[in-house]
């Protein structure tokens, strides 16, 4: 594969960069199969992209042969949940090198965890009127892929209990509410740790959405840096400029390069591959020149081989 030409720093390109590092397929909570997220990829001209399913790489496989036969740069990803100081922190994990060590078993572990989150979430909704709420999101999710909020959201739409997927989040399973369930998630720098000794990136996910103060904010990424965590999303998907710039302070501040991502999910909304907002000129290296994944990058995105997924 040619190798993508990718900015070395960021200089205020108002256009797309054609990198997007964070988006979902039907692996998770997405809506297209894998290989649908790179054709849409390949058809934005986006030439370097990660698919960051929740908690798999179950649909990396599948996305990777679609990424080589359409010429795109597919770095294999995860978003992995986990627990800091009460919040659920999401860190995308950059893995040139696969899975190995401990985050294999940390994988297997997510997996369990989900499962038996999706039976207390599943209690909770019980209790606000969804009977059989376990059956209900499986409904919804259909057979394969791990139990999400959003699978009861869908099922308290399709039940009548809520008008739409806003408004069931907002009351009964956003942040605080009954069905956020974070009690099953490893705590931020235990998982930090398996993507680091897999010769992995760690990201911290949109530091923007958790509602933190930004003083909250530095102490997330003092910790976040301090178990060895080396990047965060500088932009994901559409946000505030002026934020932005004084994000990029606080990465600059800390070392930490920058990622980006749409954190696509389904077509036709706001999002796609490839949009979000522009990235202010900033001295935070791009998360791509990193050493860990620029060398991945320039030898042409050779995958590792699939077992080692
Ligand atoms: P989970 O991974 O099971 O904790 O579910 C979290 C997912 O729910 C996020 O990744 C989003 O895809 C989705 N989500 C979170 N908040 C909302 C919202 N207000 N409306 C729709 N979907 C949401
Ligand atoms: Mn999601
Ligand atoms: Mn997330
Ligand atoms: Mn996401």
């Amino acid at each position: 594969m040619p190798l993508p030409s990718l900015p070395e720093r960021f200089a205020g390109d108002p256009g797309p960069l054609g990198i997007d590092l964070h988006m979902h397929s039907t692996a998770s909570d997405g809506a297209l199969a894998p290989a649908e997220v790179v054709s849409l990829c390949a058809a934005r001209s986006v030439r370097l992209m990660a698919l960051a399913d929740h908690d798999t790489m179950a649909g990396v496989n599948e996305a990777g042969e679609a990424a080589a036969r359409l010429g795109v740069c597919l770095l294999p990803a995860a978003e992995l949940s986990t627990r800091w100081q009460g919040v659920g922190i999401h860190v995308v994990a950059l893995l040139p090198q696969g899975v190995s060590g401990a985050l294999e078993e940390g994988l297997k572990a997510q997996a369990r965890a989900r499962e038996a989150r999706a039976e207390v979430i599943a209690e909770r909704m019980e209790k606000l009127g969804l009977g059989d709420a376990l059956a209900k999101a499986r409904e919804q999710a259909g057979p394969h892929r791990p139990l999400g909020r959003p699978d009861f959201a869908r099922a308290l739409v399709a039940a009548g209990l809520v008008p739409d997927m806003a408004t069931a989040f907002r009351k009964h399973l956003g942040s605080g509410k009954a069905g956020d369930v974070k009690a099953h998630w490893p705590a931020l720098d235990e998982v930090v740790g398996w993507v680091v000794e897999a010769g992995g990136v760690a990201v911290l996910a949109h530091p923007l959405r958790h509602g933190l103060t930004r003083r909250k904010r530095g102490q997330l990424l003092d910790d976040f840096a301090a178990a060895g965590g080396q990047a965060a999303e500088l932009v994901s998907g559409f946000q505030n400029a002026d934020v932005t710039r004084d994000l990029a302070r606080q990465l600059d501040e800390r070392g930490l390069y920058a990622s980006l991502g749409s954190d696509f999910h389904f077509p036709g909304g706001h999002l796609a591959p490839g949009s979000m907002s522009p990235v202010p000129r900033t001295a935070v290296p791009p998360v791509w020149t990193h050493p860990r994944l620029a060398g991945f990058v320039a030898a042409g995105c050779d995958a590792p081989t699939p077992g080692a997924l």
